[in-house]
């Protein structure tokens, strides 16, 4: 563990610097007073792209390598043509970075209010490949345009690849109390691509003889994510998957306002990104309404990446208690943030610290 954080900020657009504000000041609040944490902010995002056209130059990517971790707000607006930033800017992050583990737990707080009936038990990590399957821009338009287009977008998959992503999966699973690991994926209709990540998790689980595995097809991993959620424990899937079942978990376990992910290079060899899965949020920017839970939570994701364990779960553990003591009134984006600056310090090591 480092005693010193160079983190680059990105607070992107909308609600994202609104955010990430609240995500510095509880990150302040928990690390250890001898840690020093410098922060760079960079500007990107839709506000750069109107300025200057600019979404991701390498002089910034190459800047950006140089940080131990970035935060990202959110960036997006609907004055920027679809793709041009997640192509751009978040897809070239995470080709360029090579985070081929993109990690979203979903945990249900009590307190927090679910769509499901009951009182369902609901602790899982989606382990979701980041850099392959049909997010790799291969595939082609013919005759586009005309009513004989032909449009194809070919899902990449490498023994490689899926080896990795598989391995981290196993071995988070392994770390587990309960060391399950579920495969998702569609190997009765996608027979090559389900192969590989079929054999391949089949091969890599000799060596974890601990985990308990299953497969599910993704079709069925639905069904079960809202009626029997309390079987997941870890799940890994590829990148199309994991992005449709990460936000029905989202959704089942109380909503965008607390959903955080990690996209992770596992090896540190560049940079890991933490962000909120949810976007800019333009329709509520500069309001105040803003829950900035799920920038929080990944800063949590953040200090756990890092090596700061017993801080990531202060963190953790200061959300929970004020998910469980929202009473339904309507606090601002700040009141939160400071609400979880409150709880954090009241439990760091020795006592609340002076101001
Ligand atoms: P993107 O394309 O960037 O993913 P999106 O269209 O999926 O964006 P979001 O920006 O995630 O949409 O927001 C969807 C809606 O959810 C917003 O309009 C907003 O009202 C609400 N919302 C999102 N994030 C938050 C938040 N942190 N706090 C409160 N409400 C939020
Ligand atoms: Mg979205």
């Amino acid at each position: 563990m480092s005693r010193s954080i160079r983190l680059a900020v990105i607070p992107g657009d909308g609600i994202g610097p609104e955010v990430v504000a609240q995500g510095l000041k509880v990150l302040g609040a928990a690390l250890p007073s001898d840690v020093r944490l410098t922060t760079t902010e960079y500007d990107l995002g839709a506000r750069r792209w109107h300025a200057t056209g600019e979404t991701l130059p390498d002089a910034e990517l190459a800047s950006l390598a140089g940080h131990d971790a970035i935060l990202l707000g959110a960036v997006g607006d609907p004055s920027v043509p679809s793709g041009v930033l997640e192509r751009g800017l978040l897809l070239k992050l995470r080709f360029a970075f090579d985070h081929y583990v993109n990690l979203r737990p979903a945990r249900l707080l009590p307190g927090t209010a679910t769509p499901l009936a009951g009182d369902p038990r609901i602790d899982f990590v989606v382990v979701r490949e980041g850099t392959e399957g049909p997010y790799t821009g291969n595939g082609g338009s013919l005759r586009t345009g005309t009513p004989a287009e032909v449009a194809t977008e070919v899902s990449v998959n490498t023994a490689y690849g899926v080896e990795r992503v598989v391995r981290d999966a196993y071995e988070r699973a392994q770390a587990r109390p309960r060391k399950k690991l579920t495969l998702v994926h569609k190997n009765n209709v996608l027979v090559h691509a389900g192969h590989l990540w079929k054999n391949v998790f089949d091969a890599v689980g000799r060596e974890y003889p601990e985990v308990t595995t299953d497969y599910l097809h993704v079709d069925a991993a639905t069904i079960f994510f809202v009626t029997q959620p309390e079987r997941f424990d870890v799940i890994v899937t590829d990148n199309l998957f994991g992005d449709i079942l990460t936000d029905l978990a989202a959704a089942v376990t109380g909503g965008i306002g607390l959903a955080a992910s990690g996209n992770i290079n596992p090896a540190g060899t560049y940079p890991s990104m933490f962000e909120p899965v949810h976007g800019s949020a333009p329709d509520i920017a500069g309001s105040g309404k803003a829950d900035p839970t799920a920038t929080v939570l990944s800063v949590a994701l953040l200090l756990r990446h890092l090596g700061y364990e017993a801080q990531a779960a202060r963190v953790e553990d200061a959300v929970a208690a004020d998910v469980a003591a929202r009473d339904g009134s309507v606090r601002s984006t700040d009141e939160v943030g400071d609400a979880l600056v409150a709880r954090v310090t009241a439990t760091a090591p020795g006592g609340p610290v002076p101001a």
